[in-house]
């Protein structure tokens, strides 16, 4: 049996992915971050992006909009901002946030937020990425 590692992925309001997997690719807000079993002890901030899993030969991505990531000795630990697997990702919904936050940026209305329709069009983008893959596999591409 090779090595796994215990990964729980929470927000504030449920657990989102609980699982032994084989390897983890996470975005570090110094970039990517990848987490093998024993790995050593950390704790770090996470940026909106891919967060991506593999268990079993098989890839699993989930979009995350920010929060943190703690490797301990018997787990990592992801406390997400927001978190998605692909599957619950409304691709609809992310494009549409995605232009309300250019538009935004593009055109500010005087009292604009600017930082938080930044963050809004990158939560979108990590969304969109995630979901397109997705799209791009069941279409077989
Ligand atoms: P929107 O403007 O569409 O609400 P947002 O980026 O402001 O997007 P968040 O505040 O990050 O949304 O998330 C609020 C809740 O909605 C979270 O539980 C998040 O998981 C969920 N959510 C947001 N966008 C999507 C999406 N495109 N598909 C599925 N769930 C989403």
């Amino acid at each position: 049996m090779p090595e796994t590692i215990k990964l729980d992925i929470v927000t504030a309001d449920r657990l989102v992915y609980s699982e032994d997997v084989d390897a983890i690719v996470a975005p570090g807000i110094e970039g990517e971050l990848g987490i093998l079993p024993h790995h050593t002890t950390l704790m770090t901030m996470l940026q909106a992006g891919e967060l991506r899993v593999r268990k079993a030969g098989e890839e699993t991505a989930m979009a995350i909009s920010g929060g943190f990531l703690e490797v301990r000795p018997d787990r990592v630990v992801v406390l997400a901002d927001s978190a998605e697997r692909e599957a619950e990702i409304d691709l609809a919904r992310a494009e549409e946030a995605k232009r309300r936050a250019q538009e935004r940026l593009r055109h500010p209305a005087p009292g604009i937020d600017m930082a938080r329709a930044e963050a809004a069009l990158h939560r979108s983008v990590a969304r969109l990425k995630v979901a397109e893959k997705r799209r791009r596999r069941r279409l077989g591409a």
